[in-house]
């Protein structure tokens, strides 16, 4: 298949620790660039969070609407992330570069490497907290997620700062202003 990208529009995969802060980030950036912008919508077969709404923050599958998705190929890319699947629709990217926007794609790192092998063009930032401490205590004071839940995303956040390594930036969300500022630098390269 082939990957739309004239044009100059381009794709961009946003990965961060959870908690790191990269939604609000994200948000600001889409905000200050929504004319040539556009967040994709991934699937997932996690539950709704409050206020969450299907089509808008995610599409939400079953599991089973999900495995079927993924036999018959529909997937830029997947994962399972704190034991839910996640991934991105190939015809939806399609349709939005042909829409002739530039792509966000707010994911975890085997998404985004799964995207960089199949996308080699695609431009990867990874989003860091200022300290681990720090992002510790972002998590908590979410109150979206039951301790088990905390801790197997710690956990993750781990394996995730490793894997940033191999991202082609690294932007540190010290403050929001200065680190949608910085994306939008790289977004002008
Ligand atoms: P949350 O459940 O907090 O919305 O997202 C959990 C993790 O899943 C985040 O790291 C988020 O970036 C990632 N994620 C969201 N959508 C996708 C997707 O389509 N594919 C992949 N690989 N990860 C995703």
């Amino acid at each position: 298949m082939s990957y739309n990208l004239f044009m100059n529009k381009k794709l961009y995969v946003i990965s961060g620790c959870s908690g790191v802060g990269k939604g609000t980030v994200i948000n600001e950036f889409m905000k200050r660039n929504s004319n040539d912008f556009v967040l994709s919508v991934s699937c997932t077969t996690r539950q709704p969070r409050q206020g969450e709404v299907d089509g808008v923050n995610y599409f939400f599958l079953t599991h089973d609407e999900f495995e079927k998705n993924i036999k018959e190929d529909k997937f830029l890319e997947h994962a399972n992330f704190a034991g839910n699947y996640y991934g991105t629709k190939k015809k939806y990217i399609n349709q939005k570069l042909d829409e002739g926007y530039n792509v966000v794609l707010e994911i975890d790192t085997q998404g985004a490497f799964q995207v960089k092998s199949k996308m080699p063009e695609a431009i990867l930032i990874f989003i860091v907290p200022p300290s681990v401490e720090e992002l510790e205590k972002r998590l908590r004071g979410r109150h979206t997620e039951d301790e088990a839940t905390i801790q197997k995303r710690l956990a993750q956040v781990k394996i995730e700062l490793e894997r940033s390594q191999k991202y082609d930036y690294t932007v540190i969300n010290d403050s929001v202003e200065r680190a949608v500022e910085e994306i939008e630098k790289i977004t002008k390269k």
